[in-house]
């Protein structure tokens, strides 16, 4: 093991999720780094929607993608401290984001980056079956790990793999440019994301539709949106009129529900693009009159790859442009419970557990 630290601990504490709408903090050991692998000393750790949809309300999925009782948190970011024997790129004192999944390095999705496609049983998400981000050291694959370049702060690098990779992912695959109007429908952290980045790729122009009023009102407050329609009302009547009659060119759900996707699909204008990025539910089409008719574009995108992630932080440090202004809540590891708490009943902005270890 290559270190320039001697004070790394033997064990450390770690949050757990037992599925019951706790976190438990427990003793764990901190492990040296293997083949291939590096040891961080984390300094930010997300909270997800989907920490709290599958594992903190009850331990949903099975197999290999159930959760394994072990440290949870798959959104880290922090400082390379030791090096295992084998590593290429990485050296202590670097700063990292990580990818949020393992996999096993040579299978198709591997060989893009994609380790989330990998259907390996050595795939492995932090968080869920190895170790995560919300211990203050963690071992993770050198070909996880992401340069976490200056100005960006460790927030904004715990927001980078997850969920503004998936919306950078998603409007690169549908290529937006200053030529669309952006529509994005669902305004959580994700939708706010959809905004910056969209910006950051030289869109001009985004309108968002939300339905819970926080969200309106937050999104609003963030100044990423020429307009925030409240699609209680009749939105898109409202799209309508903003765009002349013509419609979007370019749309993105981060909603994941029908009525916000079909909406997505009917404010794009002839030859528009649309990209599905929220999860789970359905969609309801028409297909002549709404794709076939209009020649639409629809896109499905699963968060993003290892290279994806780089060129994005890469991008987000040239216009010094920070995520970690969509984080609303911040809390140390040992309120980890509160932060759960408080992401539960959050209706706007992300929680993040920061370390100053
Ligand atoms: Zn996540
Ligand atoms: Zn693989």
């Amino acid at each position: 093991m290559n270190t320039t630290s001697t004070d790394i601990p033997a064990t450390m504490t770690g949050a757990f999720l037992p599925g019951d709408s706790t976190v438990a903090l427990r003793d764990t050991p901190v492990h040296t780094p293997g083949e291939g692998q590096v040891l961080i000393r984390v300094r930010a750790s997300g909270i997800c929607g989907s920490d709290i949809h599958y594992i903190y309300n009850g331990h949903i999925g099975e197999g290999g993608a159930a959760y394994n009782d072990v440290v949870a948190g798959h959104e880290p970011a922090g400082e390379v401290v030791a090096t295992g024997p084998g590593c290429k790129r990485l050296r202590p004192g670097d700063r990292v984001a990580i990818y949020h999944i393992s996999g096993c390095g040579q299978c198709d999705e591997c060989s893009r980056g994609y380790f989330i496609g990998c259907t390996s049983e050595l795939r492995a998400a932090y968080g869920w079956q190895r170790d995560g981000g919300h211990a203050p050291y963690l071992v993770a694959d050198e070909n996880t790990c992401v340069p976490l370049p200056e100005p960006l702060t460790f927030v904004d690098g715990a927001f980078i793999a997850c969920g503004i990779g998936t919306v950078y992912e998603a409007l690169t695959r549908i290529a937006v440019s200053g030529a669309d109007r952006l529509l994005v429908t669902g305004l959580g952290p994700v939708g706010a994301a959809a905004a910056m980045v969209a910006r950051a790729l030289g869109v001009q122009t985004v309108y968002g539709t939300e339905v819970v009023p926080e969200r309106v009102e937050w999104a609003r407050s963030l100044n990423l949106f020429d307009e925030v329609i409240d699609s209680s009302g009749a939105p898109l009547e409202a799209i309508h009129e903003l765009t002349a009659g013509t419609g979007v060119e370019a749309a993105v759900d981060c909603s994941g529900h029908p009525a916000a996707r079909s909406l997505a699909l009917k404010a794009l204008r002839v030859r528009g693009r649309l990209a599905l990025v929220g999860e789970g539910g359905t969609m309801h089409i028409d297909v002549s009159d709404d794709v076939l008719h209009k020649q639409v574009q629809i896109s499905g995108s699963w968060v993003t790859s290892v290279p994806g992630m780089t060129r994005l932080a890469e991008l987000l440090a040239r216009q010094e442009l920070h995520p970690e202004r969509l984080v609303s809540d911040r809390f140390p590891q040992s309120e980890a419970d509160h932060a759960y708490k408080a992401a539960v009943g959050r209706a706007a902005g992300k929680v993040c557990l920061v370390f100053d270890n």
